[in-house]
């Protein structure tokens, strides 16, 4: 067993130090989610988020290649949204004895499969059909590869969410709660539920655990947790005067994320796969509704600013991922 004292290391060997804790972080990007291989001791070789369903083979390579010729015997999800869960499909296709254990609240929804109630539909994303086994309750513990973690709610960018904290060694894998600069975007808002506070509980949970590691869903892992709590704060702070600011970001960033899955696209194309992807249609104001031309100008617009912040360039026609 490791030992009972808090991990601390400089930067550079962070990722050496949690090897020998028993946790490898994938980083993976934007498009995926980042996975967690908890492994080690005498627990369950466990897998934490899977990646998107484009970079499923990639997520295969990255399990197999840590794990060689040993079982994956856990795979959890710290929430469902299609980056985390779409290489879910896949493990259990390779891995014969693994059990997927999800947050509760959508369980219903995984075993008839329900691509609206999931969000796959409503984000225009995509995600293979997989089944679970549990559920992973907050307020428990489990053992994941040698050590115990703690699972918590964690409401706010998406309701069903839980983040799972390691109290001995005081590491968070914080999912889409808190990320080195912000956190994920606050779902619920986008469909008129109040949700901003919820982020501010979840923050004010993750002071209170005192982490002195962060794994967050996406970025690097990172350490300087203060400051970090800070800038999101201050973020939900702007977005809590100003609502709208958070529904036109959010938008922008579901067109990003969309640009990473396919690289290119026309813009044609991409104003239909608006048109039809219910997060658009609800922030979209009612007056353009059943207005291509004025709903197309609408989009152009949001298409420029992310121009303008080099998320994307344009040629032509063609919307350019970059
Ligand atoms: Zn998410």
């Amino acid at each position: 067993m490791p030992a009972a004292t808090p991990l601390t290391a400089e930067p550079a060997q962070l990722a050496a130090a949690l090897d020998g804790a028993g946790i490898t972080c994938f980083e993976r990007g934007w498009l995926s989610s980042n996975n967690i291989l908890l492994r080690g001791g005498d627990g369950p070789n466990t897998l934490v988020d899977s990646g998107y369903a484009t970079h499923a083979d990639q997520t295969l390579a990255l399990v197999q290649s840590a794990l060689q010729d040993q079982p994956l015997d856990l795979l959890l999800n710290t929430h469902l949204h299609s980056d985390h869960c779409g290489g879910n499909a896949a493990l259990q296709a390779l891995y014969a004895g693994l059990k997927t254990l999800i947050p509760p609240g959508q369980a219903a929804a995984v075993a008839a499969w329900d691509p609206v109630a999931l969000t796959f539909e409503p984000t225009g994303q995509t995600c293979e059909r997989f089944t679970h086994r549990d559920l992973l309750q907050p307020g428990t513990s489990m053992q994941l590869g040698p050590l115990h973690w703690d699972i918590h709610a964690a409401k706010g960018h998406d309701p069903h969410s839980i983040v799972l904290f390691q109290p001995e060694q005081r590491v968070l894998i914080s999912a889409d709660a808190l990320w080195q600069n912000g956190f994920g975007i606050v779902f619920p808002e986008l469909e008129g539920i109040d949700a901003f506070d919820e982020v501010a509980d979840t923050l004010d949970l993750i002071e209170r655990l005192a982490p002195l590691t962060v794994i967050p869903g996406h970025g690097a892992v990172f350490q300087d947790v203060g400051p970090a709590l800070e800038r999101a704060r201050s973020r939900l702070q702007q977005f809590v005067q100003n609502p709208a600011k958070h529904r036109r970001h959010a938008l922008k960033v579901l067109i990003k994320f969309k640009l990473l899955e396919w690289q290119t696209v026309n813009a044609t194309d991409l104003h239909q796969w608006m048109l039809r992807t219910s997060y658009f249609t609800l922030v979209m104001p009612s007056e353009l509704h059943g207005q291509p031309t004025a709903s197309r100008q609408w989009m152009d617009e949001l298409l420029s600013e992310l121009e303008r912040s080099q998320a994307l360039s344009r040629d032509g026609e063609r919307v350019i991922n970059r």
